[in-house]
């Protein structure tokens, strides 16, 4: 029932929607104490600036099994063994103390186990003042000169305040001052109680910068302990009765209209000094004291609160009294929280009583703990659970702070000792969570709509005043502190004489009176001009300020609209050229980017370069090599040649010189046989006769004078003439001899276009005509020959050559000649180192396309080929050389030569010796089966390539080879 009655029912109707806005987290910081003694152990360390690390003590893991590790815990900062009191104060409670001057209310509590330095922080110790006394000399210190006088706010008993008129505070005053309780100290440090004088003894000075001075400030403060979940005034001033020490009484809790909680009937303190506020606070510590032995309760076991209220409220447009308006006044205030140590019951072993009171004690700190798990899960999840803060006073007294706005903090205490471990992991976790609660940051209160500055101007207004009277000869400015102008100005005027009547036949006081009032009124009203002019003229330069300056601002303005307009136009132009700088930006990386890739591909097309141009040299070092050797090869057989050919001619000279001896004579022993008749004995011609001459029975004669002609030098038998005119001529003038030669030559010709088999022969046979009659060929090909040509050679002899021809000649389809159909066309190659022979026959080929060096276009549209060839022979006469051949195309797509015939031309001195000139003409001798003779035996079985596009002429592929002796 006492239960059902100390709860008031809930009124859904003012329950406050939660305040929307910005939010701030529960600022909670961290102080560890030091050890009391160095040789304790340690459990807790400070690793950073904003977190500790606490590990169980050394056996701890042998008592709970397992769960051996080092736990660290971050706060918004972490105040270490040797941060002092002032560093705390700076960083904790400073910004609480200049929000409540700025109207913001404020929470800050120490929070943590017995022994860990709550009540050090909070209140400090002799000489080392914690947060509460910086608090209060940081306040007064800010709003020191602004205070109002005593009793000019009125806290009502609803958790409001009420502002007084002049006249009722002064009364309030005197009433306190006839009051026979001692006074506390008010702003005179002299009279401070030397019992806590240092704790306040405070050297900072520290104050907040922006208070309004508009403004008037009230502090008042009261001091209530919650002990055992009841509230007690620590400030009550209730009859000492030395008999029977009545118990104190508990206070309720009650919701005022801004849903703030308060303390009804609290005693509310109104201090105007630090010292006076302290004093206020250690008569309240002292009761408590006092009550903690009288009723042996324990001190640790209690919560202590200590509010700072601080009322303020605007000075009057004048800027001389406090503006009489309610609404206008402020009243925010800072609570100071020292709470009961947060450890379990049973580790103090309370018994009876105590452990009611423990268990007590724990609840409240239960619930504010259930409060903060609840806030923080609505918060963190959307949840709307119903916050548990009427469970103990402790919550219920702040809920609004969690409910409504403010800005709360708590310190947590922790002592580093092992013994502590537990506790203060249990303080660590409880200050984690509450980090996570966030609380609605207080607004700014609005402005009261008056001119700023008032005060100040006041002030210099009655400043100007005293200056002026004292100008005038009165009241120096320490007499007339006090003193209203109006007193100011009597004592100015002229004395007034003594306006006792005692005769009532004096007719002289009153006319004197009379005199002097009309001065005096004479005086006012010259005064009260004067003071019109004044006012005038001060109206008048008033103005003239006033339009100079609106003049001015309107200057201004303009000059800043200008300014504005350049600036914006800086800005487009700014914005423009980052654009670009951009834009080229881009534009550079691609541009670099391309960069690389060319310089890759520079790179990779270098060291192509460089493998192709090694490769070009070797090419062109083993083509040197290939020719070194071929060139050797070539003069090797040349020489070879040469000498076989030499050994042949000169065997076949004597063969053949030995037959025509043998002929002659029996030429020689026909003729005697056949002019027998005549000359009766036939005369048997000598050898050495028939040597002398055997060119004049043999040799056809020439169609010219034998001194200046070509003689050949093959025995008439074997010599043929190709032109058909000359052979004709010969035939009609020679002798009997050689025209049978020719005739069995001509019959033996058809047995060798059989022996073929080879290309030559095949190209032979493909002309049968042509081999069957050299003469008509070379007719038909429209050849003139006008020298005396040899005979290539002998037939068995050019059927072994040329099948090594068709073994080493290139790879060309031999068949794949030119058609004839069209005619033959020659290319005549000359070169143009030949000399001129200037000899009566020169050979003469028609329509022939001449050339000086080799040419593959020439080659390509002929299908014959001659080259004209000099050289000195042994007798040192030129001899030309007319090395023929067919032009075939190739597979390549080029042009291949390959030689048939060479005809060999010789110019001869008749005084010279006589030499052998081999006929060109096919023409065997008669008994060519068995002779050995041969011509000059280079009859070319190299077939020259042409590839198309090679600059290369048929004399660089020249491939002799060496004739093979039939076996
Ligand atoms: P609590 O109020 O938490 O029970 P107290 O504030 O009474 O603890 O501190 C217990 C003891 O430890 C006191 O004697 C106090 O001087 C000392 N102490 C606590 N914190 C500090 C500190 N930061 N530096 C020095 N001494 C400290
Ligand atoms: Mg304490």
């Amino acid at each position: 029932m006492k239960a059902a009655r100390a709860k008031t029912p809930r009124r859904p109707a003012l329950k406050k929607p939660p305040a929307p806005g910005p939010k701030d987290p529960v600022g909670v910081y961290c102080r560890v104490r030091p050890l009391s003694r160095q040789d304790q152990e340690c459990c807790i360390e400070v690793i950073s600036e904003t977190t500790v690390q606490i590990h169980p003590p050394d056996g701890y893991r042998v008592f709970r099994n397992g769960e051996y590790r080092e736990t660290q815990y971050s706060f918004k900062e972490v105040f270490g063994t040797l941060v002092v009191q002032k560093d705390v104060f700076d960083v904790v409670a400073k910004p609480l103390v200049e929000d409540l001057i700025r109207g913001k209310n404020g929470l800050l509590f120490t929070y943590g186990v017995t022994g860990s330095g709550k009540t050090h922080t909070m209140t400090g110790s002799p000489g080392d003042g914690g947060l509460l006394p910086r608090c209060l000399d940081m306040i007064f210190n800010s709003i020191g000169p602004f205070q109002a006088k005593r009793f000019v706010f009125k806290l009502d008993d609803k958790n409001g305040v009420d502002v007084q008129c002049e006249v009722d505070a002064l009364l309030e005053r005197q009433k306190r001052d006839a009051m026979p309780v001692p006074k506390t100290p008010s702003g005179n440090r002299r009279q401070i109680d030397p019992e806590f004088a240092d704790m306040i003894n405070v050297q900072d000075h520290c104050k907040v910068d922006e208070v309004d001075e508009d403004n008037v400030y009230s502090v008042f403060v009261s001091y209530i302990e919650i002990y055992n979940n009841y509230i007690y005034d620590l400030l009550e001033e209730a009859p000492f009765e030395q008999i029977k020490p009545k118990p104190p009484q508990s206070k309720i809790l009650r919701e005022d209209q801004n849903h703030n909680m308060y303390v009804t009937g609290c005693t509310e303190v109104e201090v105007k000094s630090t010292e006076e506020a302290f004093e206020v606070f250690w008569r309240g510590q002292k009761k408590r004291r006092i009550a903690n032995t009288q009723l042996n309760r324990e001190s640790s076991r209690s919560h202590s609160v200590f509010i700072i209220k601080l009322a303020q409220a605007p000075l009057d447009a004048d800027g001389d009294n406090v503006l009489q308006e309610k609404e206008q006044i402020t009243l925010s205030q800072l609570s100071l929280v020292d709470l009961a140590g947060s450890e379990r019951t049973n580790r103090t072993k309370a018994e009876g009583n105590r452990l009611r009171e423990a268990g007590n004690i724990n609840q409240s700190l239960m619930t504010l703990r259930t409060c903060i798990e609840v806030l923080r899960e609505n918060q963190m999840y959307g949840t709307n659970k119903m916050v548990p803060y009427r469970d103990s006073k402790l919550t219920h007294l702040f809920k609004n702070y969690f409910d409504g706005e403010g800005k709360v903090r708590m310190i947590v205490c922790v002592n580093p000792k092992a013994e502590d471990y537990e506790e203060s992991l249990q303080v660590m976790r409880f200050a984690e969570m509450t980090q996570e609660v966030e609380v609605a940051r207080p607004v700014d209160r609005p402005l009261c709509g008056l001119t700023p500055g008032r005060r100040f101007r006041n002030q210099a207004f009655k400043e100007e005043l005293a200056r002026k009277l004292e100008m005038r000869g009165g009241p120096i400015n320490g007499e007339t502190e006090e003193q209203s102008a109006s007193e100011i100005f009597l004592q100015n005027f002229p004395p007034l004489p003594s306006c006792e009547l005692l005769d009532p036949n004096d007719d002289q006081t009153l006319p004197k009176l009379i005199e002097v009032l009309e001065k005096r009124h004479k005086l006012r009203q010259m005064l009260s001009e004067e003071f019109a002019k004044n006012v005038l003229a001060f109206k008048t330069t008033l103005q003239e300020f006033d339009s100079s300056v609106i003049s001015k601002e309107n200057y201004i303005q303009g000059k800043l609209s200008e300014k504005e307009k350049t600036i914006a136009g800086q800005k487009m132009e700014l914005e423009r050229l980052e654009k670009k700088i951009k834009t080229l930006e881009y534009k550079i990386e691609i541009l670099e980017k391309t960069a690389t890739i060319y310089e890759e591909d520079k790179r990779n097309l270098q060291q192509e370069l460089e493998s192709k141009s090694q490769k070009l040299q070797r090419q062109a070092s083993d083509k040197r090599r290939l020719e070194a050797r071929l060139q050797g090869m070539v003069a090797e057989t040349t020489m070879k040649w040469e000498k076989e050919c030499e050994r042949r001619v000169a065997a076949k000279q004597l063969e053949m010189q030995n037959k025509l001896w043998v002929k002659d004579e029996k030429l020689k022993q026909l003729k005697a046989i056949v002019t027998e008749p005549k000359n009766e004995k036939p005369e048997r011609p000598s050898r050495e006769r028939d040597r002398e001459k055997p060119i004049q029975r043999s040799v056809s004669p020439s169609p010219v004078p034998p001194s200046s002609n070509l003689i050949t030098q093959v025995p008439s038998s074997q010599r043929l003439v190709s032109n058909p005119q000359v052979h004709r001529r010969s035939n009609s003038c020679s002798s009997i001899s050689v025209a049978s030669c020719v005739m069995e030559w001509e019959q033996k010709t058809p047995s060798h276009k059989h022996t073929g088999g080879t290309s030559y022969a095949r190209s032979r046979q493909q002309e049968p005509e042509q081999s069957r009659d050299y003469n008509t060929s070379d007719r038909r090909r429209g050849m003139c020959w006008t020298g005396v040509i040899e005979v290539p050679r002998r037939r068995d002899e050019l059927e072994i050559e040329e099948d090594q021809c068709c073994r080493n000649a290139p790879p060309v389809r031999l068949r794949h000649r030119r058609s004839r159909s069209a005619g033959e066309r020659w290319v005549d190659h000359k070169p143009p180192s030949n000399l001129p022979t200037d000899t009566v026959m020169q050979p003469h080929v028609p329509h022939a396309i001449t050339v000086a060096a080799a040419s593959e276009k020439a080659l390509a549209k002929c299908d014959k080929y001659m080259l004209t060839h000099q050289e000195l022979a042994s007798d040192g006469e030129i001899e030309t050389k007319l090395i023929k051949g067919d032009v075939f195309k190739t597979r390549g797509g080029g042009q291949a030569v390959q030689f048939t015939e060479i005809e060999t031309l010789k110019q001869e001195s008749p005084t010279g010796r006589k030499r052998r000139s081999s006929p060109s003409n096919p023409d065997p001798p008669e008994d060519a089966a068995d002779s050995e003779w041969t011509d000059v035996e280079t009859r070319c079985s190299v077939a020259v390539e042409m590839r198309a596009g090679s600059a290369l002429g048929p004399g660089y592929q020249h491939h002799a080879q060496p004739k093979r002796r039939k076996p």
